[in-house]
């Protein structure tokens, strides 16, 4: 390896895990002890709301009416699209059955959650996006009861556009609560909530120590640590586009890394010198965020080859991976570690972070190495079953019966012996 390291992040994406567990135990275990009312104290402790908890038809027929008509279309739009790609997703989960030996039939089922709980952000923007990308697919994978809950603002309640985006998708209830109290109620099932089977969606660190706590008891899609995206870039990359990629990643959050792994000096400083203006260009809080980012978490590398780029975007295992380099379909076939791939100049992650219909939840820290996003999948059960004829049985009676024993399980091969003598009362069996 021969990388070149032309930015170096001086921090890593590590919050203090020990103080963010303590207090997210302490939260849970008051709510767990006392219910309703313990949820509603921490609301008001944290986002300042005592409004209506459980919004009414009434409620989320007012917000609809909120939201301007052009949004209302972009968001169904994004939606069906959503919809779609997580429908040919399913499809891809068919039955199956199989003779594994003669009179023996081994088969497969997947079967939904009855419940989940969908966790859409809402603290530093609304995450109208992850209601579709959480609720729209829980329904499609044919979950009969979806919470979807988000933080609300102090006097203002839930972002009528989330309320709107969760409403279409298929949200059963949706409750104004965030943070670790919101998902103490989806999985306690506070408020006349049903329990949810399973908790998903992204969200900050104490809604991550609060999914990862409770996992056992409620199933998890996964642990989101914050946001981050690598762009592979060569020669023929648009400089301009590249630092706009970044930038738009880097506005995520403080702590979100974006990386440029590039083959071309040239371009990797034509970069450099274009972020710091594009992020001070940003609104004032998008500002904020990307220059913590650019600064502390941000890195640019520069490799011999195309290669040498490959193996270092698997070691990163991004979140987000784009590449604006020749010959797409090299990369494409290469690459291994990614939670999404966005491929050439023309695809850029905001399509697919809002409306392109591929999941925006994704594995972060490192996770693509050894798992995908939100899916269809992470909604079903994969379960098998068997049964078979009494002589179908029999060789795998006896092979059961030696194995248990030599295991030194005598009551498994016990529940073979039974069958065997009652079904073969004149075979003799070792
Ligand atoms: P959030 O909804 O996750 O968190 C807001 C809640 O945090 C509040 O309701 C409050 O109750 C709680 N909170 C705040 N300070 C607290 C404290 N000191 N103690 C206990 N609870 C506290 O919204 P956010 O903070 O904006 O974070 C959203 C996160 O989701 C970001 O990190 C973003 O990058 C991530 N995100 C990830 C994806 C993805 O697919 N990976 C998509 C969208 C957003």
């Amino acid at each position: 390896m021969t990388r070149e390291y032309l930015k170096k992040a001086t921090l890593t994406a590590k919050s203090d895990a020990s103080e963010v567990h303590d207090i997210v135990k302490t939260i849970l275990n008051d709510i767990e002890a006392g219910g309703d009312q313990a949820a509603l104290d921490y609301a008001a402790k944290f986002d300042k709301y005592e409004g209506s908890i459980i919004l009414s038809e009434s409620e989320i027929e007012a917000a609809c009416r909120l939201v301007p008509e052009k949004l209302k279309k972009d968001i169904q739009f994004a939606h069906d699209n959503v919809k779609r790609f997580a429908e040919i997703q399913k499809s891809t989960l068919t039955d199956i059955e199989l003779e594994v030996v003669p009179g023996v039939i081994t088969g497969q089922k997947a079967i939904p959650v009855d419940a989940a709980g969908c966790y859409v952000p809402g603290g530093r923007y609304s995450h109208i996006a992850s209601a579709i990308m959480t609720v729209t697919t829980a329904k499609v994978a044919g979950c009969d009861r979806i919470t979807a809950c988000s933080p609300p603002h102090p006097g203002v309640g839930v972002a009528p556009a989330i309320i709107y985006a969760a409403h279409i998708s298929g949200a059963d209830k949706i409750l104004a609560m965030g943070g670790v109290q919101g998902v103490a109620a989806m999985t306690f099932g506070l408020f006349g909530l049903p329990k949810a089977k399973i908790l998903v969606g992204p969200g900050n660190q104490f809604v991550a120590e609060a999914k990862r706590i409770l996992f056992g008891r409620v199933g998890i899609d996964m642990i989101a640590g914050p946001t981050d995206s690598l762009i592979l870039a060569d020669g023929s990359a648009d400089a301009h586009f590249v630092a706009t990629d970044l930038v738009s990643q880097a506005e995520h959050g403080y702590n979100s890394p974006v990386w440029l792994v590039t083959d071309d000096r040239a371009l990797a400083q034509k970069v450099m010198a274009l972020v710091p203006d594009y992020i001070n260009d940003l609104p004032d809080v998008n500002r904020e965020n990307a220059t913590a980012a650019w600064r502390d978490y941000a890195e640019v590398i520069l490799c011999a080859d195309r290669e040498e780029m490959a193996a270092t975007s698997d070691d990163y295992a991004p979140e987000h991976l784009t590449v604006q380099a020749a010959d797409i379909d090299w990369w494409l076939e290469r690459l291994t570690c990614y939670g999404s791939l966005f491929l050439g100049e023309e695809s850029t992650v905001s399509y697919g972070d809002k409306a392109a219909g591929t999941n925006h939840v994704l594995p972060t820290s490192g996770a693509a190495s050894y798992t995908g996003g939100l899916s269809v999948h992470k909604y079903m059960k994969i379960v098998t079953w068997q049964r078979g004829t009494r002589e179908g049985y029999k060789p795998v009676a006896e092979a059961t019966a030696r194995i248990a024993r030599l295991e030194g399980m005598e009551g498994h091969a016990r529940a073979a012996d039974v069958r065997l003598a009652k079904y073969f009362p004149d075979e003799e069996f070792d």
